[in-house]
């Protein structure tokens, strides 16, 4: 492949749950070797960079917290290039730490700039949803920092952002921004810190949608790999095509 530069998804690509794909480390190592760029791009919004970036290392990744991208990131641009920072978090974990030191996350309600929407599971409840929808329909903007419709957690399926940043946009008649994957803004935020151009980039992911016609829409070359999400019918089905589908990411050494 003649590229420079990598952009790499992370959850079912790197690791599943708390265990790391086989062969992952090598891959990266690889990389490493043979001098190539590369960031990582996930659209985690359970966790704050820090979280993600030291699990990495407790799962042997040598990987800098500088290097992974995620959709926080690019609402805090989103935000301070309005100048607008109230905003109402539908979010689980230690995301918020990614937001306190740039936004006001209490606001009163008839006074929310952003109703930011990330993967809260458990934490959705009607009375959530319920407030963020009077947040937006007294003027707030919805942020999406994912819009995916699902991911796979050890056990099985789970629902992302998407459905519920759907239920806000169809109750209030609004569009949101979306901030991860697949926006081409998130995606150039990683390649500008790269110093490339989308044509000199490939994607690596499990999601035909988010991942791989995310990237192809913006210019880059895709590789599909056959872990975490990877479903047969998907990318049977799919308008979209992979540049490349390989088993796991430990067989990126043979499109090199
Ligand atoms: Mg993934």
């Amino acid at each position: 492949m003649d590229v420079k530069g990598f952009l790499i998804d992370l959850d079912g690509v790197l690791y599943i749950g708390d265990q790391a794909i086989d062969g992952a480390r090598a891959a990266i190592d690889l990389l490493k070797e043979k001098k190539y760029k590369f960031r990582f791009v996930s659209n985690t919004t359970r966790k704050c960079r820090k979280t993600v970036s030291e699990r990495l290392v407790r799962l042997g990744f040598d990987i800098p917290e500088s290097s992974i991208f995620t959709p926080p990131l690019a609402a805090i641009a989103h935000m301070n290039a309005a100048g607008k920072h109230r905003c109402l978090l539908l979010t689980t974990g230690d995301v918020y730490r990614d937001f306190e030191q740039w936004c006001d996350r209490n606001p009163e309600n008839s006074m929310v700039d952003y109703v930011v929407v990330g993967d809260a599971g458990e934490k959705m409840t009607y009375g959530l949803l319920n407030a963020a929808f009077r947040a937006v329909i007294g003027g707030a903007e919805i942020v999406a920092l994912e819009k995916d419709r699902y991911w796979m957690a050890p056990d099985g399926f789970m629902l992302s952002a998407g459905p519920f940043v759907a239920a806000l946009e169809f109750a209030a008649g609004k569009t949101s921004t979306v901030m991860g994957k697949p926006s081409k803004a998130f995606f150039d935020m990683a390649l500008r810190d790269m110093d490339l151009r989308p044509d000199q980039a490939v994607m690596v992911g499990d999601d035909i949608i988010t991942d791989i016609a995310g990237a192809r829409k913006t210019g880059m070359k895709a590789v599909l790999v056959r872990t975490g999400k990877f479903c047969e019918e998907t990318l049977r089905s799919a308008v979209i095509k992979p540049t490349y589908v390989i088993d796991s990411i430990a067989r990126l050494g043979d499109i090199l």
